[in-house]
Protein backbone atom coordinates (compact mmCIF):
# COMPACT_ATOMS: atom_id res chain seq x y z
CA UNK A 1 0.00 0.00 0.00
CA UNK A 2 3.05 2.26 1.16
CA UNK A 3 4.98 1.78 -2.39
CA UNK A 4 1.67 1.83 -4.37
CA UNK A 5 0.86 5.40 -2.79
CA UNK A 6 4.45 6.31 -3.14
CA UNK A 7 4.29 5.43 -7.50
CA UNK A 8 1.05 6.75 -7.38
CA UNK A 9 2.61 10.33 -5.91
CA UNK A 10 5.23 9.87 -8.71
CA UNK A 11 3.11 9.19 -11.55
CA UNK A 12 0.77 12.01 -10.47
CA UNK A 13 3.55 14.60 -10.05
CA UNK A 14 5.15 13.46 -13.04
CA UNK A 15 2.10 14.09 -15.41
CA UNK A 16 0.80 17.27 -13.39
CA UNK A 17 -2.41 15.50 -12.83
CA UNK A 18 -4.55 15.26 -9.84
CA UNK A 19 -2.46 16.10 -7.19
CA UNK A 20 -2.23 12.92 -4.73
CA UNK A 21 -1.48 14.17 -0.68
CA UNK A 22 -1.44 12.97 2.66
CA UNK A 23 -2.19 15.63 4.90
CA UNK A 24 -3.71 18.99 5.61
CA UNK A 25 -1.88 20.95 2.79
CA UNK A 26 0.68 23.52 3.96
CA UNK A 27 -1.95 26.06 4.89
CA UNK A 28 -4.03 23.53 7.39
CA UNK A 29 -0.92 22.51 9.20
CA UNK A 30 0.42 26.59 9.36
CA UNK A 31 -3.31 27.18 10.59
CA UNK A 32 -3.40 24.16 13.44
CA UNK A 33 -0.14 24.93 14.83
CA UNK A 34 -1.40 29.01 15.20
CA UNK A 35 -4.29 27.84 16.90
CA UNK A 36 -2.06 26.15 19.07
CA UNK A 37 0.15 28.62 19.84
CA UNK A 38 -2.35 30.71 21.56
CA UNK A 39 -3.18 28.13 24.47
CA UNK A 40 0.02 27.33 25.38
CA UNK A 41 1.12 28.18 28.70
CA UNK A 42 4.66 30.44 29.20
CA UNK A 43 6.26 27.17 30.07
CA UNK A 44 5.55 25.24 27.36
CA UNK A 45 5.76 28.50 25.07
CA UNK A 46 9.75 29.03 26.46
CA UNK A 47 10.34 24.82 26.07
CA UNK A 48 8.55 24.79 22.10
CA UNK A 49 11.06 27.63 21.50
CA UNK A 50 14.06 25.97 22.97
CA UNK A 51 13.62 23.19 20.70
CA UNK A 52 12.66 24.81 17.77
CA UNK A 53 15.08 24.75 14.93
CA UNK A 54 16.63 28.40 14.51
CA UNK A 55 15.26 28.84 11.13
CA UNK A 56 11.70 28.38 12.56
CA UNK A 57 12.87 31.89 14.43
CA UNK A 58 10.71 30.92 17.64
CA UNK A 59 7.16 30.50 15.64
CA UNK A 60 6.41 26.34 15.40
CA UNK A 61 4.08 26.98 12.76
CA UNK A 62 6.17 27.56 10.46
CA UNK A 63 8.02 24.01 10.74
CA UNK A 64 4.33 22.57 11.35
CA UNK A 65 4.09 20.98 6.75
CA UNK A 66 7.55 19.71 7.62
CA UNK A 67 6.54 15.93 8.05
CA UNK A 68 5.30 15.99 4.86
CA UNK A 69 8.43 17.01 3.07
CA UNK A 70 10.34 14.14 4.79
CA UNK A 71 8.28 11.68 3.80
CA UNK A 72 10.41 10.13 0.97
CA UNK A 73 13.60 11.29 3.00
CA UNK A 74 12.47 9.15 6.11
CA UNK A 75 10.73 6.47 3.98
CA UNK A 76 9.36 4.96 7.48
CA UNK A 77 7.61 7.97 8.64
CA UNK A 78 5.65 7.60 5.54
CA UNK A 79 2.68 5.31 6.90
CA UNK A 80 3.04 8.00 10.01
CA UNK A 81 0.64 10.49 8.31
CA UNK A 82 -2.59 8.19 8.60
CA UNK A 83 -4.76 4.78 9.10
CA UNK A 84 -6.54 2.71 6.60
CA UNK A 85 -9.68 0.91 8.23
CA UNK A 86 -11.12 -2.33 6.16
CA UNK A 87 -13.86 -0.23 4.35
CA UNK A 88 -15.24 0.18 7.44
CA UNK A 89 -17.02 3.15 9.56
CA UNK A 90 -15.22 2.02 12.52
CA UNK A 91 -11.35 1.88 13.74
CA UNK A 92 -9.84 -0.04 16.20
CA UNK A 93 -6.05 0.43 17.12
CA UNK A 94 -5.10 -3.56 17.49
CA UNK A 95 -6.34 -3.96 13.85
CA UNK A 96 -5.64 -0.90 11.52
CA UNK A 97 -2.87 0.54 13.58
CA UNK A 98 0.02 -1.09 11.27
CA UNK A 99 2.12 -0.34 8.02
CA UNK A 100 1.71 -2.34 4.83
CA UNK A 101 4.13 -4.80 6.35
CA UNK A 102 2.19 -5.45 9.22
CA UNK A 103 4.57 -4.02 11.87
CA UNK A 104 1.73 -2.55 14.61
CA UNK A 105 2.01 0.95 16.09
CA UNK A 106 2.78 2.20 12.54
CA UNK A 107 0.52 4.61 12.02
CA UNK A 108 -0.76 8.14 12.65
CA UNK A 109 -2.09 7.44 16.45
CA UNK A 110 1.21 5.01 17.45
CA UNK A 111 3.21 7.98 16.36
CA UNK A 112 1.13 10.56 18.41
CA UNK A 113 1.54 8.52 21.69
CA UNK A 114 5.25 7.81 20.86
CA UNK A 115 6.21 11.21 19.63
CA UNK A 116 4.43 12.35 23.10
CA UNK A 117 6.59 9.57 25.28
CA UNK A 118 9.85 10.98 23.25
CA UNK A 119 9.25 14.72 24.91
CA UNK A 120 8.51 13.48 28.06
CA UNK A 121 12.62 13.40 27.93
CA UNK A 122 12.94 16.95 27.87
CA UNK A 123 15.56 18.17 30.33
CA UNK A 124 17.35 14.61 30.50
CA UNK A 125 20.51 14.80 28.75
CA UNK A 126 20.83 11.11 28.27
CA UNK A 127 18.17 11.04 25.96
CA UNK A 128 18.95 9.49 22.75
CA UNK A 129 16.41 11.16 21.05
CA UNK A 130 16.09 13.88 18.88
CA UNK A 131 13.47 16.02 20.39
CA UNK A 132 13.42 18.62 17.74
CA UNK A 133 12.03 16.41 15.19
CA UNK A 134 10.27 14.87 17.86
CA UNK A 135 8.26 18.38 18.37
CA UNK A 136 8.23 19.17 14.86
CA UNK A 137 6.43 14.97 14.20
CA UNK A 138 3.71 15.41 16.98
CA UNK A 139 2.69 18.75 15.52
CA UNK A 140 2.38 17.23 12.41
CA UNK A 141 0.56 14.31 13.41
CA UNK A 142 -1.55 15.58 15.31
CA UNK A 143 -3.17 17.79 12.52
CA UNK A 144 -3.32 14.91 10.53
CA UNK A 145 -5.25 12.53 12.44
CA UNK A 146 -8.02 15.45 12.63
CA UNK A 147 -8.36 15.44 8.91
CA UNK A 148 -11.07 12.94 8.34
CA UNK A 149 -9.87 10.71 5.35
CA UNK A 150 -6.43 10.06 7.40
CA UNK A 151 -8.79 7.87 9.00
CA UNK A 152 -10.56 6.29 5.75
CA UNK A 153 -11.01 3.37 3.46
CA UNK A 154 -8.01 1.28 2.41
CA UNK A 155 -9.14 0.19 -0.81
CA UNK A 156 -9.82 4.21 -1.80
CA UNK A 157 -6.31 5.14 -0.14
CA UNK A 158 -8.21 7.69 2.01
CA UNK A 159 -10.13 8.71 -0.58
CA UNK A 160 -6.81 9.72 -2.59
CA UNK A 161 -8.28 7.41 -5.86
CA UNK A 162 -11.63 9.01 -6.07
CA UNK A 163 -11.46 11.35 -8.66
CA UNK A 164 -13.55 14.42 -8.56
CA UNK A 165 -14.10 17.96 -9.97
CA UNK A 166 -13.65 20.77 -7.34
CA UNK A 167 -16.02 23.44 -9.54
CA UNK A 168 -13.80 23.43 -12.23
CA UNK A 169 -10.65 21.91 -11.66
CA UNK A 170 -10.27 17.93 -11.67
CA UNK A 171 -8.45 16.67 -8.72
CA UNK A 172 -9.34 13.95 -5.88
CA UNK A 173 -11.43 13.36 -2.80
CA UNK A 174 -8.39 13.62 -0.30
CA UNK A 175 -7.17 17.00 -1.65
CA UNK A 176 -10.13 18.21 -1.75
CA UNK A 177 -10.23 18.17 1.96
CA UNK A 178 -6.48 18.59 2.46
CA UNK A 179 -6.44 21.82 0.36
CA UNK A 180 -9.29 22.44 -1.77
CA UNK A 181 -11.85 23.38 0.86
CA UNK A 182 -9.52 25.40 2.79
CA UNK A 183 -8.13 27.72 -0.54
CA UNK A 184 -11.66 28.33 -1.32
CA UNK A 185 -12.90 29.28 2.28
CA UNK A 186 -9.61 31.28 2.08
CA UNK A 187 -10.89 33.15 -0.92
CA UNK A 188 -14.37 33.47 -0.51
CA UNK A 189 -14.59 34.73 2.93
CA UNK A 190 -11.00 35.25 4.33
CA UNK A 191 -9.60 37.52 1.55
CA UNK A 192 -7.19 35.04 1.06
CA UNK A 193 -5.00 35.64 4.56
CA UNK A 194 -4.55 32.50 6.05
CA UNK A 195 -3.95 34.99 9.64
CA UNK A 196 -8.24 35.82 8.90
CA UNK A 197 -9.23 32.30 8.73
CA UNK A 198 -7.47 31.49 12.11
CA UNK A 199 -9.18 34.33 13.83
CA UNK A 200 -11.74 33.17 12.16
CA UNK A 201 -11.42 30.14 13.55
CA UNK A 202 -10.78 30.84 16.55
CA UNK A 203 -13.67 33.41 17.26
CA UNK A 204 -16.04 30.42 16.64
CA UNK A 205 -13.86 28.36 19.55
CA UNK A 206 -14.50 30.91 22.08
CA UNK A 207 -18.67 31.68 20.68
CA UNK A 208 -20.26 29.08 18.84
CA UNK A 209 -18.26 26.28 20.36
CA UNK A 210 -17.65 27.27 23.70
CA UNK A 211 -19.40 25.09 25.42
CA UNK A 212 -18.50 22.14 23.24
CA UNK A 213 -14.40 23.10 24.28
CA UNK A 214 -14.45 21.29 27.44
CA UNK A 215 -15.17 17.52 25.82
CA UNK A 216 -12.79 17.87 23.23
CA UNK A 217 -10.14 16.54 25.52
CA UNK A 218 -12.59 14.19 27.15
CA UNK A 219 -11.32 11.03 27.57
CA UNK A 220 -9.93 8.15 30.35
CA UNK A 221 -6.28 7.76 29.55
CA UNK A 222 -4.88 11.30 29.81
CA UNK A 223 -1.28 9.90 30.24
CA UNK A 224 -0.46 9.67 27.05
CA UNK A 225 -2.91 11.12 24.24
CA UNK A 226 -6.70 10.92 23.32
CA UNK A 227 -5.31 10.04 20.00
CA UNK A 228 -7.58 7.30 19.70
CA UNK A 229 -10.84 9.11 20.54
CA UNK A 230 -9.54 11.55 17.37
CA UNK A 231 -9.42 8.85 15.11
CA UNK A 232 -12.12 7.42 15.66
CA UNK A 233 -13.85 10.64 15.27
CA UNK A 234 -11.97 11.07 11.93
CA UNK A 235 -13.75 8.03 10.18
CA UNK A 236 -17.27 9.15 11.59
CA UNK A 237 -16.75 11.99 9.97
CA UNK A 238 -15.27 10.68 7.00
CA UNK A 239 -18.26 8.26 6.26
CA UNK A 240 -20.80 10.79 7.33
CA UNK A 241 -19.46 14.12 5.34
CA UNK A 242 -16.81 13.52 3.27
CA UNK A 243 -17.60 10.25 1.21
CA UNK A 244 -21.16 10.42 1.68
CA UNK A 245 -22.68 11.24 -1.69
CA UNK A 246 -19.58 10.88 -3.16
CA UNK A 247 -18.93 8.87 -6.32
CA UNK A 248 -16.00 8.66 -8.77
CA UNK A 249 -16.06 11.76 -11.10
CA UNK A 250 -18.31 13.59 -8.97
CA UNK A 251 -18.75 17.09 -9.41
CA UNK A 252 -18.50 18.57 -5.82
CA UNK A 253 -18.68 22.13 -6.87
CA UNK A 254 -20.72 23.68 -9.61
CA UNK A 255 -18.90 26.87 -10.97
CA UNK A 256 -22.37 27.99 -12.63
CA UNK A 257 -24.97 27.73 -9.68
CA UNK A 258 -23.86 29.89 -6.52
CA UNK A 259 -24.88 27.70 -4.08
CA UNK A 260 -22.92 24.49 -3.37
CA UNK A 261 -23.99 21.94 -0.67
CA UNK A 262 -21.00 19.98 -0.40
CA UNK A 263 -18.70 22.87 0.20
CA UNK A 264 -20.89 24.71 2.54
CA UNK A 265 -22.05 21.81 4.56
CA UNK A 266 -18.81 20.45 5.01
CA UNK A 267 -17.06 23.72 5.46
CA UNK A 268 -17.81 24.03 9.28
CA UNK A 269 -16.62 20.52 10.07
CA UNK A 270 -13.25 21.09 8.59
CA UNK A 271 -13.24 24.02 10.67
CA UNK A 272 -14.12 22.36 13.55
CA UNK A 273 -11.69 19.76 13.09
CA UNK A 274 -9.17 22.63 12.24
CA UNK A 275 -10.02 24.21 15.76
CA UNK A 276 -9.94 21.04 17.82
CA UNK A 277 -6.73 19.86 16.10
CA UNK A 278 -5.00 23.30 17.61
CA UNK A 279 -6.69 23.17 20.67
CA UNK A 280 -5.54 19.45 21.46
CA UNK A 281 -2.38 19.85 20.27
CA UNK A 282 -1.58 23.06 23.07
CA UNK A 283 -3.19 20.43 25.65
CA UNK A 284 -0.72 17.43 24.61
CA UNK A 285 1.82 19.38 24.94
CA UNK A 286 0.91 21.24 28.17
CA UNK A 287 0.82 17.64 29.66
CA UNK A 288 4.46 16.81 28.55
CA UNK A 289 5.96 20.31 29.10
CA UNK A 290 4.40 22.38 32.17
CA UNK A 291 2.37 18.89 33.95
CA UNK A 292 2.62 21.05 36.96
CA UNK A 293 0.26 23.45 35.58
CA UNK A 294 -2.68 24.25 37.27
CA UNK A 295 -3.96 24.88 33.95
CA UNK A 296 -7.81 25.18 33.51
CA UNK A 297 -8.34 25.18 29.60
CA UNK A 298 -11.86 26.06 29.04
CA UNK A 299 -11.00 29.32 31.26
CA UNK A 300 -8.24 29.86 29.27
CA UNK A 301 -9.51 29.44 26.05
CA UNK A 302 -12.13 31.45 26.80
CA UNK A 303 -10.45 34.42 28.52
CA UNK A 304 -7.62 34.50 26.03
CA UNK A 305 -10.77 34.30 23.52
CA UNK A 306 -12.19 37.03 25.25
CA UNK A 307 -9.48 39.52 24.36
CA UNK A 308 -9.01 38.62 20.74
CA UNK A 309 -12.49 39.37 20.48
CA UNK A 310 -12.55 42.61 21.46
CA UNK A 311 -9.30 43.23 19.59
CA UNK A 312 -11.00 42.11 16.60
CA UNK A 313 -14.37 43.88 17.37
CA UNK A 314 -11.96 47.08 18.12
CA UNK A 315 -10.38 46.45 14.92
CA UNK A 316 -13.77 46.51 12.85
CA UNK A 317 -13.61 42.71 11.83
CA UNK A 318 -16.97 41.81 10.96
CA UNK A 319 -17.58 38.58 12.24
CA UNK A 320 -17.74 35.56 9.67
ZN1 LIG B 1 0.91 14.49 6.90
Amino acid sequence: MGLILFFQILFFSILSSPPSSHGWGKEGHIMVCKIAQQYFTEKTAKTVIDLLPESAEGDLSTVCPWADQVRFRYHWSSPLHYINTPGVCTYKYSRDCHNSKGEKDMCVVGAINNYTEQLRDYGDSSSGYNLTESLMFLAHFVGDVHQPLHVGYEADEGGNTIIVHWYRRKTNLHHVWDTNMIETAMKDFYNDDLNSMVEGIRMNITEDWSDEVDHWENCQNKRVTCANSYASESIHLACNYAYKDVEQNSTLGEWWITTDDYFFSRLPVLEKRLAQAGVRLALILNRIFDPKSVWEYSSVIRSIGDKEFNRAANAGLARI
